[in-house]
């Protein structure tokens, strides 16, 4: 089977264990299917997923001018702190920040390589979580908006982790925590403006992810560098698929670029 199409970050449903799926315009793939089978991957240019043109992807799927343009690609995407739509202040577009930063927003704990403290909007839970590969995860405060979350998040980040390493947590090298005794141990350091919103009663949520045989060494894939791969597929956690010969390829970077995969 061909199928060819522009890469975005793969939709999820969860479950036991987690079902992946790779959606193009006319077609989609169940990934889950295609486990112990041999994919071959090509390269076939770009497509900007905010204007369609085939310019080399700067980041995030969006080539350099978009990139530095649309409101989907603005600094508080990454550093919710900076949100301001609360305030009635526009960064590049005020109609669309109100309607993305005025939701209510997860602060969490994750773990996916050690703990780590993290933000997302409410409808992104468990998406984030298993985006991220976390293997247990926790919500600690439910707030109205996205600065609240983000204000949040950097008081903790001084005493818990905010990245994940991605190496360690493909190679599955992970711990179990008690995310419960994390939250309590960190509820002296959020913010007073948002205690009101903090949840003590949470329990973990656990993930399970479909991976028959975890990787010793990573060799990252690089489509501009290696532009067609063939492998047999040994797993998918967060947002990388997982080969025998212990290559990965992280999905969610490389969002615009077009590819064809056939499956043999
Ligand atoms: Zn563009």
């Amino acid at each position: 089977m061909h199928y060819k199409g522009v890469l975005t970050k793969m939709k999820t449903e969860n479950g036991s264990p987690i079902q992946y799926y790779l959606v193009f315009k006319n077609d989609f793939l169940h990934v889950n299917q295609l486990l112990d089978k041999q994919l071959t991957i090509q390269f076939a240019g770009y497509e900007c997923l905010n204007c369609g043109l085939d310019k080399e992807i700067y980041r995030q799927g969006f080539c350099k001018n978009c990139f530095f343009d649309i409101p989907q690609a603005a600094d508080w995407i990454m550093k919710p702190e900076l949100s301001k739509a609360h305030l009635g202040i526009e960064d590049r577009d005020l109609a669309y920040e109100q309607k993305v930063q005025l939701t209510p927003h997860i602060v969490y704990l994750a773990n996916s390589s050690n703990v780590k403290v993290g933000v997302t909007r409410k409808t992104q839970v468990p998406t984030r979580w298993i985006d991220q590969g976390a293997h247990e995860a926790i919500e600690i405060l439910e707030v109205p908006n996205r600065y609240l979350a983000g204000v949040a998040e950097v008081a903790l980040k001084n005493h818990v982790g905010d990245k994940t390493n991605w190496r360690t947590m493909l190679k599955n090298e992970i711990k179990d925590e008690n995310l419960v005794t994390w939250r309590d141990t960190l509820k002296q350091y959020i913010p007073e403006e948002a205690m009101p919103y903090f949840l003590e009663n949470n329990t973990e949520t656990h993930l399970d992810f479909p991976v028959l045989k975890y990787p010793k060494k990573l060799k990252s894939l690089n489509l501009k560098k290696t532009p067609q791969y063939t492998g047999v597929l040994k797993g998918v956690k967060g947002q990388y698929l997982i080969f025998e010969d212990d290559t990965v390829f992280n999905v969610r970077s490389n969002e615009g670029f077009v590819v064809e995969i056939a499956v043999s």
